[in-house]
């Protein structure tokens, strides 16, 4: 458990950035659900609640924009979500513990922690997504996730427009356990972007693969088995590294599969 000295909740995205640069043992807190799992003495936890950071807003050219403070079962249920690219960021989401946890839990900490074992961040990254941070600006999820991590504020993700082709698919050993590994597809008019998270390593894009499908859209066991020869994976508790390599080219297959299949 941790414990807080001082509790506030700004009204304006501008105060809590502030207020988290100004204190740097500062904490920011939004579903507040991993952050009680650790023990720390905070002198100052910063609510996002009050800033206004729950919307998902369509633009007139059809870019999504999601507020970092949505919670996962806003993005399991969002009409807008469920249509866009197969509802793959809808369906990620859908299996995590339960729906009170998922009430709580946002997506702009998922992003923002990089969480390896992620589920969400899987279709972003297939998506193409960008993410907007109070002080670094506008850049790509891909970027962001390679960069180091800083001390800023994650206000919103951007999501392209489009009616892409999508699927997600995952393998848990047991319900409300950690994925083993996640993979996400989608089909555009430019091609194929595959993400592969939960490695137990945070999501990365298999380039070799989408490659291969640029060239031959059938060749999916192929770009399949090059995803999984050409990504690295970890060994946890949960599963090998070699067990995760297998399980890829499977999760790969299935989800170019139903991603052609649309
Ligand atoms: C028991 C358990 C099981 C889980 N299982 C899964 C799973 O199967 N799949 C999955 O994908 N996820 C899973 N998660 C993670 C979960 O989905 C959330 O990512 C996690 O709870 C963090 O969300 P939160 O809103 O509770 O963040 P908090 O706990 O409030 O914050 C987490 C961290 O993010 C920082 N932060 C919060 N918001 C922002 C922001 N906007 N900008 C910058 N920093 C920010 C906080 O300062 C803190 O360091 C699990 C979590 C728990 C506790």
């Amino acid at each position: 458990m941790y414990r807080v000295k001082e509790y506030v909740i700004p009204k304006s995205i501008e105060e809590c950035a502030n207020l988290l640069q100004k204190n740097k043992r500062s904490r920011l807190i939004a579903g507040n659900l991993f952050l009680r799992m650790t023990s720390a003495d905070i002198p100052l936890a910063i609510d996002l609640s009050g800033c206004g950071l729950d919307y998902i807003r369509e633009e007139s050219d059809g870019t999504l924009r999601l507020g970092a403070m949505c919670s996962l079962r806003t993005l399991e249920t969002s009409p807008l979500l469920r249509r866009y690219c197969g509802g793959i960021i809808s369906r990620s989401v859908g299996e995590i513990i339960g729906t009170q946890f998922r009430n709580l839990a946002t997506v702009g900490a998922s992003v923002f922690s990089k969480y390896g074992f992620s589920d969400v961040i899987t279709p972003l990254l297939a998506c193409n997504a960008r993410v907007r941070l109070f002080a670094q600006g506008e850049l790509t999820l891909e970027a962001f996730l390679k960069q180091p991590r800083t001390r800023d504020l994650l206000v919103e993700i951007i999501l392209p427009a489009g009616n892409a082709a999508g699927a997600f698919s995952n393998f848990r050993n047991s319900k409300g356990d950690f994925s083993l590994l996640n993979v996400a597809s989608v089909r555009t008019e430019t091609g194929y972007r595959i993400a592969v998270g939960a490695r137990p390593m945070c999501a990365a894009l298999a380039y070799g693969a989408m490659e291969q499908l640029a060239r031959d859209p059938a060749a999916v066991s192929l770009a399949a088995r090059t995803a999984a020869e050409e990504l690295c994976f970890g060994s946890n508790m949960r599963a090998s590294a070699q067990y995760r390599r297998q399980l890829c080219a499977v999760l790969c297959q299935r989800t170019l599969i139903e991603t052609n299949e649309v």
